[in-house]
């Protein structure tokens, strides 16, 4: 006679779910076109950002002494994973009173977002107040001290669809970990997602990693308070546009 263990069959049963919902995922990003910021290598990106003073270089150097990039002892915000920079540019604009970090790891990518400062700049736009760094996050705590940071804004940020990759995903434990090292005692992270199933993971990981969901909501261009003075980041446009409803959520400690 052959036994087979409830485990082992709800083990089958979990793995398959896990593979559909795999395909059915990675389906739906080919289809809204998600993967169109992961642009080719573009020749002279490199040389660009290297000469470009709008993004910091040398960064481990900067650490514990951020304000005297921006001459000024105003609270510093930063988003990772910025793309192009355009929630940060407008957010920059808006106030004047912070210094703002945008953080990206792809040089194709961020030479956009030097691109249009540059652009900006021309038509006569000045955001002293906003610096670009090139980096991968995961070497947050090299870069900056313990509460340097006043705000992590996290949009859009990319799914990492399997479960190998989790940790690679900006929510999860491991990131809120690097979080805790470089944000202030008052300070949260807000993050934005139309991504259902990252957004749930998002939920779990707050708890997991010992953090207090602040706020948050299913449904954030329907929720008068919470849509209060929302910034549109580019993705959010796009997916929003589509009819995709944007979830955020507030965690601090
Ligand atoms: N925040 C922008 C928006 O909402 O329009 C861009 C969203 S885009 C889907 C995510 C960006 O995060 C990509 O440009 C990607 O290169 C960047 N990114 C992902 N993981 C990162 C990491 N570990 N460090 C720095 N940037 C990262």
């Amino acid at each position: 006679m052959v036994l087979i263990s409830y485990y082992y069959i709800e083990g089958i049963v979990e793995r398959d779910l896990k593979f559909r919902w795999h395909i059915r995922y990675t389906l739906m990003e080919i289809r809204k076109g998600r993967n169109t910021m992961r642009l080719r290598n573009i020749p002279g990106a490199k040389e660009a950002i290297a000469n470009s003073r709008f993004v910091v270089h040398q960064v481990q150097e900067k650490k514990g002494n951020w304000n005297r990039v921006f001459g000024n002892e105003n609270p510093i915000h930063i988003e990772v994973g910025m793309g192009k920079g355009r929630f940060l540019m407008e957010m920059a604009a808006l106030n004047p009173e912070i210094n703002y970090i945008g953080i990206e790891m792809y040089d194709s990518v961020l030479l956009r977002a030097v691109q249009k400062m540059e652009e900006k700049e021309a038509e006569g736009m000045d955001l002293r107040n906003l610096r670009f760094i090139r980096m991968d996050a995961r070497e947050l705590p090299l870069v900056f001290d313990k509460n340097e940071v006043d705000r992590i804004y996290l949009n859009f940020s990319d799914p990492w669809p399997k479960e190998r990759h989790a940790k690679r995903r900006l929510t999860s434990r491991q990131f809120f970990e690097r979080y805790d090292q470089i944000l202030a005692p008052r300070g949260v992270v807000e993050f934005k997602t139309d991504n259902r199933p990252l957004f749930e993971f998002s939920l779990e990981e707050t708890e997991e990693a010992g953090w207090k969901l602040m706020a948050h909501t299913f449904d954030l261009h329907h929720d008068p308070s919470m849509s209060e003075g929302n910034v549109m980041t580019e993705y959010e446009e796009k997916f929003s546009s589509m009819g995709n409803p944007i979830y955020k959520l507030i965690a601090g400690r």
